[in-house]
């Protein structure tokens, strides 16, 4: 129908054309925006590492943590191609429980080795970061001398999976920085539980922090921990602290007499310092560099890292079998129902799981 207005009798209010508004965008923005993010290839992670680049390594590192099949895939391209350029690097892990000084005593730790040139990666392992979102080890923020200096690159901890997972993607990562000319790298973790193990199996001198003052300091940590160690620092020993820091150290020294000497040959020390103050940071760093010339020229120190490869093909074939058996379909299914019927004492421990074993291997059709 003809529309009232367009009639000459019409003399209702007309509706002038309006004037077109400019978009509210900038034309110009869509030109400037920027493009897609390229995908990388291997060959141009593998050369970018290589020389140093140090955003195409975090891309990498990125890969390394990602739980998709096809960053994985290229990812593990990445490291067996930069695995001829890594190696050449000391690796330390520092451990210590929440609030013993890590973080405090990494940011002077880094800057005191850094005073000799190289660079320095600090990686760490936090199980527990996922769960509690609370101090990311290896965050920036708790390092803020060296997470602006030019020759660190720090990282914090892998969030996602089991600690057998976690380990794995720090030490992977270890081997990009390593390739990427950084030849020295230190793994962070917390004091607590089995994650010390797990820093153990990648480095090639472990650094237990240790804190004075309650008097009976040797009783909450832990035998094996003690062990493991090739040297134990007692931090804040500063004002009121340094007698109490002095005698704790030889509690350790005594303690540390009771166990059978190392395979390594050294003698774990112990000593005092201050991360704060930045007290006894020198004869620290002298001890480590002692404990490496003394390791090199012994053998030990390749020998250990062999074992550490060896004990890596272990846990990795361990950490994919168990992958593959939890993330089967039929076990997936089946898994609520056995757990119900050992709960209910209608199976045996034993009996739930060679069923589901028995189900796994068939559906892979193995012979079991
Ligand atoms: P982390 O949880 O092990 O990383 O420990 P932090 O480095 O965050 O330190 C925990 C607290 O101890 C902070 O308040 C630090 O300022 C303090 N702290 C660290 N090192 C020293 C030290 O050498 N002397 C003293 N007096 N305090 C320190």
């Amino acid at each position: 129908m003809e529309h009232p207005e367009n009639n000459e009798e019409y003399k209702g209010l007309v509706v002038n054309k309006g004037i077109e508004q400019p978009s509210s965008i900038n034309p110009y923005l869509k030109k400037i925006r920027k493009p897609k993010k390229k995908e990388l290839t291997v060959s141009e992670f593998v050369e970018g590492i290589i020389q140093g680049n140090i955003t195409i390594l975090s891309q990498a590192v990125t890969l390394v943590e990602s739980v998709k099949p096809e960053h994985q895939s290229i990812a593990q391209e990445v490291i067996e191609k930069c695995l001829p350029y890594s190696g050449n690097s000391i690796r330390i892990g520092i451990s210590g429980v929440p609030g013993a000084g890590k973080s405090t005593s990494i940011d002077v730790f880094g800057l005191h080795v850094l005073e000799k040139g190289g660079k320095l990666a600090v990686l760490a392992i936090d199980p527990s970061s996922e769960r509690s979102k609370g101090s990311i080890l290896g965050d920036k923020t708790r390092m803020e001398q060296l997470s602006v200096h030019p020759h660190s690159f720090i990282r914090p901890s892998p969030s996602a999976g089991s600690l057998g997972g976690v380990a794995r993607k720090t030490r992977e990562t270890i081997i990009l920085c390593e390739a990427a000319g950084f030849d020295k790298i230190f793994v962070e973790t917390v004091g607590v539980g089995q994650s010390e193990t797990a820093v153990h199996s990648m480095v090639d001198f472990f650094l237990l922090i240790q804190l004075a003052g309650t008097g009976d300091e040797l009783q909450g940590i832990k035998r094996g921990i003690m062990e493991m160690a090739d040297g134990i620092v007692i931090n804040k020993a500063d004002g009121n602290n340094i007698d109490k820091a002095k005698l704790a150290a030889t509690q350790f020294r005594n303690a540390l007499h009771l166990f059978p000497a190392p395979d390594s040959g050294w003698t774990p020390q112990v000593l005092t310092y201050s991360g704060f103050y930045n007290i006894g940071v020198k004869e620290i760093w002298d001890m480590v560099y002692e404990y490496i010339d003394f390791v090199k020229a012994n053998g030990y120190f390749n020998y250990r890292r062999n074992e550490q490869s060896k004990y890596w093909m272990y846990e990795s074939i361990n950490e994919q079998l168990k992958d593959s058996f939890y993330t089967n379909e039929v076990i997936k299914k089946m898994l609520p129902e056995k757990e119900k019927q050992v709960l209910n004492a209608d199976l045996t421990s034993f009996i739930a799981a060679r069923k589901l074993l028995d189900a796994y291997f068939k559906e892979l059709k193995i012979e079991s």
